[in-house]
């Protein structure tokens, strides 16, 4: 029996880590920076509630100016595909242990390279996780 990493995650964990991550000084707005917003719905372990910029009037989530978003692949898969980025393990490793095809893997690699780069993974998620081998 193969334990698969992905499958130990829960959704949960992944979006409280995500939130802690990107809202670590409150909920601003990713367009303008403005922290005078309204929540709308209300937000669960396992989805986002819509937030509401007063100054834009424009409304965001977690994954908003992500490559998280409209993403078919659940956030454990991308929160797995980084942690084992930065263990410079290989693009077919990583499928396999996403139960993922080795392209799939390396297109889902090369999203979050390209978001390091662009700055949109997360505000450097791998920054702040102190991942330096993937955004090296
Ligand atoms: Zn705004």
């Amino acid at each position: 029996m193969q334990i698969q990493l992905h499958k130990l995650l829960s959704l949960e964990l992944c979006y409280t880590i995500l939130r802690e991550l990107r809202w670590e000084d409150g909920i601003s707005c990713p367009h303008c920076s403005g922290t005078s917003v309204s929540k709308m719905g209300k937000m669960t372990a396992t989805h986002s509630a819509s937030v509401m910029c007063v100054k834009l009037v424009y409304s965001f989530d977690d994954l908003t100016s992500t490559i998280f978003l409209r993403s078919h692949y659940p956030l454990t898969t991308w929160i797995t595909a980084l942690y084992l980025m930065n263990l410079n393990v290989s693009n077919a490793q990583i499928g396999a242990e996403l139960d993922i095809s080795p392209s799939s893997a390396s297109n889902l690699c090369s999203h979050i390279r390209e978001g390091v780069v662009q700055k949109k993974l997360l505000y450097c998620l791998a920054e702040k996780l102190n991942l330096t081998n993937v955004i090296s």
